[in-house]
C-alpha cells in the first residue's frame, strides 16, 4: 500500500528525546502532511467501519489526536481515557508500572456500558504498558476490547506479546 510508504515517511525520528538513547517517533510532522494524516485515518476507519464497534477509547495525548476522527467516521463515541487527575467528574483508574515507577490512566465513570465494543486508539506501542492498562480499565467495566490500533510499533520491545492474545492492529514499524 502506497498509503503505508507516505506515512513512514512522514513521521519524524528525533534522537536523545526525552533522554539521551531514544530515538522519538515524531508524529506532529505526519499531522502536517495532509495527505499522510488522511491516509491514517483512512487505513483506520477501512479497518474498523463494519465491525460494530461503539466505542473508540484514545489515551492521552497522541491518541486524542488519532482517535476521534476515527470515531467520528464509524460512527462511535469518542472516550478519553487520561492522565491522573486531568478529569473533574468520578473516574475509575488503573495504575501500571513504568521504565521506572508507576503512572495512572482514569475514566469517566458511565462514559461506557457494559457489553460496548471498544477500539482503543494510540499513535505508539512501545512496551505495551499503556495499551495494557487501557485493556484492563474497559474489560473491569465489562466492555469487549475487539482490537488495539496504533500507527507506529517498536517491535523490538515485544509490546505485541504483553498484549497476549489481545489483536493489534498498526500502520508501519520503527527501527
Ligand atoms: P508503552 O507503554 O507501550 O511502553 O509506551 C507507549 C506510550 O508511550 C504511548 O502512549 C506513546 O505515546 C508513548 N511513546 C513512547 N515512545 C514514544 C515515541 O518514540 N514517540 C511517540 N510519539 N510516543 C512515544
Amino acid at each position: 500500500d502506497a498509503r503505508i510508504a507516505r506515512i513512514a515517511a512522514a513521521i519524524r525520528v528525533i534522537p536523545n528525546f526525552p533522554k539521551p538513547g531514544i530515538m522519538f517517533q515524531d508524529i506532529t510532522t505526519l499531522l502536517l502532511d495532509t495527505r499522510a494524516f488522511r491516509d491514517t485515518i483512512d487505513l483506520f476507519v477501512e479497518r474498523y467501519k463494519d465491525r460494530d464497534i461503539s466505542v473508540v477509547a484514545g489515551i492521552e495525548a497522541r491518541g486524542f489526536i488519532f482517535g476521534p476522527p476515527v470515531a467520528l467516521a464509524i460512527g462511535a463515541k469518542f472516550v478519553p481515557l487520561r492522565k491522573p487527575n486531568k478529569l473533574p467528574g468520578e473516574v475509575i483508574s488503573e495504575e501500571y508500572s513504568l521504565e521506572y515507577g508507576k503512572d495512572k490512566m482514569e475514566m469517566h465513570v458511565g462514559a461506557v456500558q457494559a457489553g460496548e465494543r471498544a477500539l482503543v486508539i494510540d499513535d505508539l506501542i512501545a512496551t505495551g504498558g499503556t495499551l495494557c492498562a487501557a485493556i484492563s480499565l474497559l474489560e473491569r467495566v465489562g466492555v469487549h476490547v475487539v482490537e488495539c490500533a496504533c500507527v507506529i510499533e517498536l517491535p523490538e520491545l515485544k509490546g505485541r506479546e504483553r498484549l497476549e492474545d489481545k489483536p493489534l492492529f498498526v500502520l508501519v514499524d520503527a527501527a
